[in-house]
């Protein structure tokens, strides 16, 4: 079931009315109420979504080193017996 805001008087209004029930306007579909809520939350999720990468990466940064640091072990290892 969707809702959503009058144009007229701006009260929360089903989307399936084609009249509002409170000042009889027709109702054009103004923003849904899914469609009103949802640009603070892409927002909010940006921000979550940017320190989860963050922190991905700084992960990934430290098994790189470790990696970095082993294969450093390896060629040398390899390259006495040359
Ligand atoms: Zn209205």
């Amino acid at each position: 079931m969707k809702v959503g805001f009058c144009g007229s008087c701006r009260r929360l209004i089903l989307s399936d009315f084609s009249y509002c029930p409170y000042c009889g306007a027709e109702t054009r579909r103004g923003p849904e109420l899914a469609e009103s809520v949802e640009a603070p939350f892409a927002r909010i999720e940006k921000k979550v979504l940017k320190i989860v990468v963050t922190e991905r990466i700084d992960e990934l940064e430290s098994q790189l080193a470790t990696m970095e640091l082993e294969l450093e072990s390896i060629l040398e290892a390899q390259g006495s017996g040359d």
